[in-house]
């Protein structure tokens, strides 16, 4: 097992992941920057070629592949950012990728998976029926498993988002980070400490479901039960046995936030009709905390916004201020 990334793994993975993953753009927010009283920049991962931030960690985890494990190749049970990631990365260096998937996936996230030229395995019906295929092609065929946080490449590559932040603005107060399994977050925290130690870091995440803000506020890695939210590239288990993410959360992030659905929404709807932007609720959450007023700025501040790959009829919806459901729950602005 690879020891946990430091700053110089970040620049490698730079170097790496180029002509991959794309070196995206941060763009001011005048609107949030009037509501926030300081400048608020955009770090618009939406553009990345799978339009999501993923990319980053997935690229630098094939590119790091020997020789032997790239014949062999990898394995992934994601159905979202993740198995896109995957299945581009791998594609882009020619190595074979194999997503399991589990019955109960959509059609349409199987097909986006295939398109991106991975192979789909459709096993049981349930995420951790899927990963126990993993484990098989581990065990038995020698893949390569690149999980979607804790993992020292993963999180170097999601870092490169810290080095190009500071390149553009070496002045950065405060970062703000979307908050799921911490690789994220994680990485841009390396670098940024690493580069300005003074720099804020603000992790976000929706106020149920959120397994990484528990597991800080319990002082350990604990699980939660899984709720729908607009957030839903934010839910998931950061891991009973984390190595990484939680470690570098505990030292490295200095404020959570969490947020509820109505707020994720308003968030959702404002970059959309202020910046003209398509995202993922996950993606809102930096501006919905400011708009919810429980994110306080002074200075020069970053957002991250994570990825696009959002569920069109039900961001329709948020565009046109109607309400959302999800599961047994109506949300709206
Ligand atoms: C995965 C993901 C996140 C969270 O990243 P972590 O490394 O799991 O914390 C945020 N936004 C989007 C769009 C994602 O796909």
């Amino acid at each position: 097992m690879a020891d946990a990334p430091r700053l110089r793994d970040l620049y490698a993975a730079r170097r790496r992941i180029a002509g991959v993953a794309t070196r995206t753009p941060l763009v001011p927010s005048p609107s949030l920057a009037a509501r926030a009283g300081a400048e608020v920049l955009l770090k618009l991962e939406t553009v990345q070629p799978t339009g999501a931030f993923k990319l980053r960690g997935a690229a630098n985890a094939v590119a790091a592949l020997d020789e032997a494990a790239r014949a062999r190749g990898v394995v992934c049970c994601s159905t979202g950012n993740h198995g896109r990631a995957v299945a581009y990365a791998a594609g882009a260096s020619g190595v074979r990728a194999i997503a399991c998937l589990s019955a109960l996936v959509p059609a349409v996230k199987v097909e986006a998976i295939e398109a991106l030229g991975a192979e789909v395995r459709r096993v049981g019906r349930s995420q951790d029926e899927a990963q126990l295929e993993v484990d098989r092609l581990v065990a038995d065929e020698s893949m390569v498993e690149i999980p979607p946080f804790d993992h020292a490449d993963v999180i170097a590559g999601q870092g490169t988002i810290g080095l190009e932040l500071f390149e553009d603005r070496p002045d950065l107060e405060t970062i703000v980070v979307p908050l799921s399994g911490g690789g994220l977050v994680g990485g841009i925290a390396l670098a940024a400490k690493a580069i300005h130690p003074g720099v804020r870091v603000v992790a976000i995440s929706m106020d149920r479901g959120a397994a990484m803000a528990a597991s800080l506020a319990a002082g350990r890695p604990v699980e939660v039960e899984e709720v729908a939210s607009l957030a839903d590239s934010l839910g998931g288990g950061i891991g009973l046995c984390n190595r990484y993410t939680f470690e570098l959360c505990r030292r490295l992030v200095d404020d959570v936030i969490l947020l509820d659905e109505a707020e994720i929404y308003r968030g959702m709807r404002a970059l959309f009709r202020d910046d003209r932007i398509v995202c993922e609720g996950g993606c809102a959450v930096g501006p919905a905390a400011v708009l919810a007023g429980k994110l306080r700025l002074a200075g020069p501040t970053a957002m991250i916004i994570s990825g696009r790959n959002v569920d069109m009829d039900q961001f329709a919806a948020v565009a046109a201020g109607e309400p959302v459901r999800l599961g047994d729950r109506v949300v709206a602005g």
